[in-house]
């Protein structure tokens, strides 16, 4: 039954609705293959691009849907119910972690060229930050893009690792130093066309998100046209510790859901199974650690559905953003675990869903920024005071 809500009109809940539907019979009847394969094939996004899903935030020029932020927040809970995180990655990064900087800051030309089609479903994105030698201190990268004599290409040298869609993905958002002795102003973002010549692309084994394909990536004298910079030159670390404010934001919402979906799961089977002459959902032992994992999800929930709020409202919310990320993707863990528990040894097995989400859900407290480096967000804002200020000014910070 649908409760009263501060945040969702009737409009976000049919949307929900046809999301579920899509979610249920094109997407999680293809969980074995696309697992078994640790591939999505393309037509997915395409389909996902004529429903207009993979547009939701941006402008109709692009042939987006300039949908408010609550759609976007619908579509990622229902997105992450397929119950495949690698599939729930993928298309998250595409749509909020690397097209967003083309639509924010992009030339025109860039949008025509990437955004538009990334808004179809015609190409898929990366976002290319972490390196074989570093991940959380983004100021270390070494890859650089130096201009060539003639003045109007970057040269890129370097490697990029952990990058979802990178190996079948057809550009990335890379962030390169374009003045390698300057710090964090010395950080650019391109779009780099990831068939360009001197690219080599190696496709990671991983132990969760198998439906994701993840790439180590090297740039060996890759040519890239000076027009392909997103934003200002050298801008790149504040553009990208602006939108990673999205990024955790996202990671939080998905972790909640991906919680939810789990406690549903296990819901069913204390309904189903049976142990001594009772169904297991009987035991108290069993039935209080389901109301502690209620009451984890719930509370997550809420405090993630502020931040979303506070965020809509064009707020710099590094803060609240970083405490969801932590808050939301430590609970899922803890959740998913508890919950295989009482599946007893079919929790251990792969045909059943909660063994996939236990591998999974490990990740989540690492990719995306780690649970350590969000305490020190949250620890220098709150102890040193630590501001942060609007980057794009004047742009619409929801993006
Ligand atoms: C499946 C997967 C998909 C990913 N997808 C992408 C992607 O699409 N694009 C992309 O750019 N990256 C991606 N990543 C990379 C991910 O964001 C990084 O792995 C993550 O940021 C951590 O970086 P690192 O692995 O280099 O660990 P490191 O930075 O080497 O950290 C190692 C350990 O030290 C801790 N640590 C580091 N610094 C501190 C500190 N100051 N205080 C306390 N502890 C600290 C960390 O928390 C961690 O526990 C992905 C990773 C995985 C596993």
């Amino acid at each position: 039954m649908k409760r009263p809500s501060l945040y969702f009109s009737d409009e976000h809940h049919l949307f929900r609705q046809t999301v579920r539907q899509f979610i249920e019979t094109e997407v999680v009847p293809h969980t074995g293959e696309w697992e078994t394969n640790r591939r999505i094939p393309v037509a997915i996004f395409r389909r996902m691009g004529e429903l207009g899903y993979l547009g939701l935030p941006f402008s109709e020029e692009f042939g987006g849907v300039n949908a408010d932020f609550w759609y976007s927040v619908v579509f990622l809970e229902e997105l992450a119910r397929c119950g495949m995180g690698g599939f729930t990655t993928a298309v998250s990064v595409h749509q909020y972690m690397a097209i967003n900087h083309i639509a924010k800051a992009g030339s025109a030309v860039l949008k025509q060229r990437f955004l538009v089609p990334a808004i179809a479903g015609e190409k898929v994105a990366a976002l290319a930050i972490t390196e074989p030698d570093t991940g959380s201190d983004v100021s270390a990268i070494r890859t650089t893009a130096l201009r060539s004599l003639a003045g109007d290409e970057f040269i890129i040298n370097g490697t990029k690792t952990f990058i979802s869609n990178g190996t079948y993905g057809d550009f990335a958002t890379l962030v390169v130093k374009t003045r390698p002795d300057a710090g964090t102003g010395g950080i650019s973002l391109l779009v780099v066309d990831l068939d360009s010549p001197g690219i080599t692309r190696t496709k990671l084994n991983k132990m969760g998100w198998h439906s994701s394909d993840t790439a180590e990536i090297r740039f060996d004298d890759v040519r890239v046209p000076v027009n392909n910079l997103i934003g200002q030159e050298n801008k790149g670390f504040y553009y990208l510790m602006e939108s990673l404010q999205l990024e955790r934001l996202v990671a939080a919402v998905m972790a909640v859901s991906g919680a939810q979906l789990a406690l549903d799961w296990t819901l069913t089977y204390l309904n189903e199974r049976e142990a001594f002459g009772k169904k297991i959902g009987t035991f108290q032992a069993i039935r209080h650690k389901i109301a502690d994992v209620a009451t984890e999800i719930e509370m997550a929930r809420q405090f993630v559905y502020h931040t979303c709020w506070l965020f809509m409202q064009g707020e710099v919310v590094v803060k609240e953003c970083s405490m969801a990320k932590l808050a939301a993707s430590e609970m899922q863990k803890r959740v998913v675990d508890t919950c295989l528990q009482f599946f007893g040894g079919y929790g251990y097995m792969e045909d059943y869903p909660i063994a996939r989400a236990y591998r999974d859900v490990r990740v989540g407290t690492i990719a995306g920024g780690t649970s350590e480096i969000m305490r020190e967000i949250i620890a220098k804002i709150i102890i040193d005071a630590v501001a942060y200020k609007p980057v794009y000014d004047g742009v619409d910070a929801r993006l």
